[in-house]
């Protein structure tokens, strides 16, 4: 669990042998059904590029055009309606990266969508907090079981760090 994207080392995670990362979109890379990249997710993008981290956008998000644009800016692949957390999500992003689940982790914003999916599919994930207050509104109620589940973890010494 860590604050936010830019705030995690590339490399880190490649030292750790990962060589993907499959990357929500929504309040993880951009504020909720935004197109605009905040510079510090830019430049982090670009980090992770340089490491040699491969990139893919792993979103249920439907507008193809908007996912695209951002995709290609950042060069990434990208998955829209992904259909997380069911585990054909992951297997098909893994399928476009050319990569183990054992060699990637998952980067997203949601516990029940992007989080616990992909660690039942057994991919390291990370944790993010939502870059925007403004939500789909399907995800108005798994947030806020979502939220007593971060409260139970807090209880328990477990919160989000500021660096990874
Ligand atoms: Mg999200």
């Amino acid at each position: 669990m860590v604050e936010a994207v830019w705030n995690i080392s590339p490399q880190t995670l490649w030292q750790q042998g990962i060589r993907s990362l499959i990357l929500d979109l929504d309040n993880t890379l951009v504020d909720w059904n935004q197109e605009h990249l905040r510079p510090e997710v830019e430049a982090w993008t670009r980090e992770c590029r340089k490491v040699g981290l491969s990139l893919c956008i792993c979103t249920n998000a439907q507008r193809k055009d908007r996912i695209r644009r951002i995709a290609s800016s950042i060069g990434a692949c990208y998955l829209a309606r992904a259909g997380k957390p069911v585990a054909k999500a992951w297997r098909r992003a893994l399928w476009l990266l050319r990569c183990r689940p054992e060699q990637a982790a998952v980067v997203g914003d949601q516990v029940f969508t992007d989080i616990w999916g992909a660690n039942r599919f057994g991919i390291m994930t990370i944790l993010v907090k939502p870059l925007s207050d403004r939500d789909f509104f399907a995800t108005k109620v798994p947030r806020l079981f979502e939220k007593r589940l971060l409260a139970s973890w807090q209880a328990k010494g477990r919160s989000f760090q500021p660096h990874l």
